[in-house]
């Protein structure tokens, strides 16, 4: 019988993204002496990660004089913000409980391989899952079902009786909802994106709840 396919998004569904966000902020204020004013600004302009990291730098250099140049800002950025990320030890049993029981498990992300890949490394989630769906590697981005499909490829899965779990309504919720997937919204980070269109499966707090779910699906 062919393996079923768990899919989850990495920022602010396996691990806290807004945290590290903030964290990394802290950090690089402090180096760049932007004082207190510094990290608000940061947090107030971030808009979860969603701003495009050019706009939030050029922004932060206009705001605070800075005189690295943007590109150099974001790079480093990419390189320096992973090591700011953490996950729950139960967040990484989970998915191996998953695996353990038979599914094929995939991360289905947004973002850019630099950076993912590293907090990929860095939290240890790459190295207990079967495949790590970078949009910027494979060229297509959720809600794209494409996206899903190239995971069940990559896995020897299917789609059929497969789960998406993630905390964006838009992306990931109605991404693996057009894919056929079972969904699991996380959280409440994206209030005003959802709607009754993208009324996920499941809703839970936290993604730790959605493992059970899945295992008893
Ligand atoms: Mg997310």
């Amino acid at each position: 019988m062919t393996p079923r396919l768990a899919c989850f998004d990495l920022d602010n569904t396996l691990i806290d993204r807004d945290g590290a966000f903030l964290a990394w902020a802290q950090w690089w204020g402090r180096r760049e002496g932007l004082g207190a004013d510094g990290v608000e600004w940061l947090l107030a302009h971030d808009q979860g990660g969603f701003r495009p990291r050019a706009d939030l730098f050029a922004g932060v250099k206009e705001r605070f004089g800075l005189a690295a140049d943007v590109t150099t800002m974001v790079d480093a950025y990419d390189r320096e913000h992973p090591p700011f990320v953490s996950v729950a030890r139960a967040v990484v049993a989970g998915l191996v409980s998953l695996r353990t029981a038979g599914w094929r498990v995939a991360v289905v992300t947004n973002g850019g391989v630099l950076q993912q890949s590293l907090k990929l490394e860095r939290t240890g989630i790459g190295a207990v899952v079967d495949y790590c769906c970078i949009s910027e590697a494979v060229g297509v981005r959720k809600p794209d079902p494409r996206i899903f499909k190239i995971a069940a490829t990559q896995t020897g899965a299917t789609l059929i009786g497969g789960w998406m779990v993630g905390d964006h309504p838009a992306y990931d919720i109605a991404g693996g909802i057009a894919a056929g997937l079972s969904t699991v919204l996380v959280g409440n980070h994206h209030p005003t994106a959802a709607t009754p269109r993208r009324a996920p499966t499941r809703h839970f707090a936290s993604v730790l709840q959605a493992f059970p779910a899945i295992l008893n699906s």
